[in-house]
């Protein structure tokens, strides 16, 4: 069985494959993800299952989507070397250990979970949305907890998921581990418990607004400037933010403008961007102008990411998920295996094996 010790803290956080990265994920997550992976053991999760709860019918290209996150987490400079890149879908013990952690979530707790709510809505699931839809979030908990990862990375969307996570962890190590209930977050593994409480990290832009202006940039909702855009669809996309304004003849708006906020989030030079947004509020300066400033300072940001995306083949991105699959196994495994102990359901020892 592998020791598990090792004297990093670990995080795990991942993404869906319902599409490619976009600049949202780049500002919330994976920029923080790239500075993490010398201070931290990281564990990059492809949920290819949760992928299902809205691509059932299009599992190729959820396939294919799990090589181009690949290649996206490259891009930006993730490194296999240093971290250790996870395809969900073999890693069993992730899906063993979401039976159990589904036991001791309630029915209505996870209802309430205001992400599954706004999901429902934003995605227009309305009531027709499949058991396996609400399973995500359960099964996101044995993501997190198979790895007994101390910190994730995620976008504010995720904090109640996180929370979810953090309530199942206690209730694990208080049921089979014996952990006192009173035991602070930070003690749970010193007093005998399997799982650290792990803590949302939210990165540096907590939610970016996608080109309408409205919603949450989202790989699902057709509003992303995705890293792999060519600068042309860049300048196209950008052209298509709405500021919030009716027409032309209206005054700017200055309040929850996305070509502001996308200038905030990326330009390198941030006193350049109060001298545009002062012009602009006293209408010196269009939208267009902004637009333009915007697309070019976006596509400075992922010019670097594109080269380095150009060196890695399908099949690169394939051995990475391989050998990455093979060490998350070796953690899971031995995390299952002690939560089965933990549970008196460690009726005898299995070896797992990829060919
Ligand atoms: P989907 O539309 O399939 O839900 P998504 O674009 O919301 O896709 P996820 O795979 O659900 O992306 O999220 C991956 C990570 O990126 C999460 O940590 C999430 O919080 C973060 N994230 C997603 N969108 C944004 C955004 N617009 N701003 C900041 N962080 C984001
Ligand atoms: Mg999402």
């Amino acid at each position: 069985m592998m020791n598990q010790t090792n004297s990093k803290p670990r995080i795990l956080t991942g993404d869906t494959p319902t599409g490619g990265l976009h600049i949202g994920h780049y500002a919330g997550s994976l920029e923080m993800r790239v500075a993490m992976q010398d201070e931290y053991d990281c564990f990059f999760l492809i949920a290819n299952h949760h992928a299902l709860s809205t691509r059932a019918q299009e599992t190729k290209d959820v396939a294919a989507d799990c090589v181009n996150i690949v290649k996206d987490w490259v891009s930006v400079g993730m490194d296999p070397n240093r971290s250790t890149f996870v395809l969900q879908s073999e890693v069993p013990a992730i899906a063993e250990l979401t039976w159990y952690f589904a036991m001791l979530l309630g029915y209505g707790r996870l209802m309430k979970n205001p992400t599954i709510k706004d999901e429902i809505r934003v995605k227009g699931l309305g009531d027709t949305y499949s058991f396996g839809f609400l399973m995500y979030a359960v099964g996101q908990i044995a993501d997190i907890l198979c790895f007994k990862a101390h910190a994730v990375p995620v976008g504010e969307d995720q904090i109640p998921h996180i929370e979810m996570t953090r309530e199942v962890a206690r209730r694990f190590n208080q049921l089979y581990c014996g952990v006192d209930p009173q035991t602070e977050d930070a003690d749970y593994v010193q007093a005998g418990g399997l799982f650290p409480i792990p803590e949302a990290k939210v990165g540096r832009v907590a939610r970016l607004a996608g080109i309408d202006g409205k919603q949450k940039m989202s790989k699902s909702l057709g509003n992303a400037i995705l890293l792999s855009d060519m600068p042309k669809e860049v300048k196209k996309k950008c052209n298509r933010i709405f500021t919030g304004r009716g027409t032309m003849d209206d005054p700017p708006v200055m309040e929850n403008n996305t070509v502001i906020e996308y200038l905030r989030a990326f330009h390198p030079d941030q006193s350049r961007v109060d001298e545009l947004v002062e012009q602009y509020a006293k209408s010196e300066l269009g939208d267009g102008h902004l637009k333009k400033e915007a697309s070019e300072t976006i596509n400075a940001l992922l010019e670097p990411m594109r080269e380095r995306r150009a060196k890695l083949t399908d099949d690169d991105a394939r051995d990475i998920i391989k050998s990455g699959s093979a060490k998350a196994n070796a953690f899971a495994e031995q995390t299952l295996w002690e939560a089965k102990q933990a549970m008196g359901f460690d009726f005898h020892p299995r070896k797992l094996v990829i060919e």
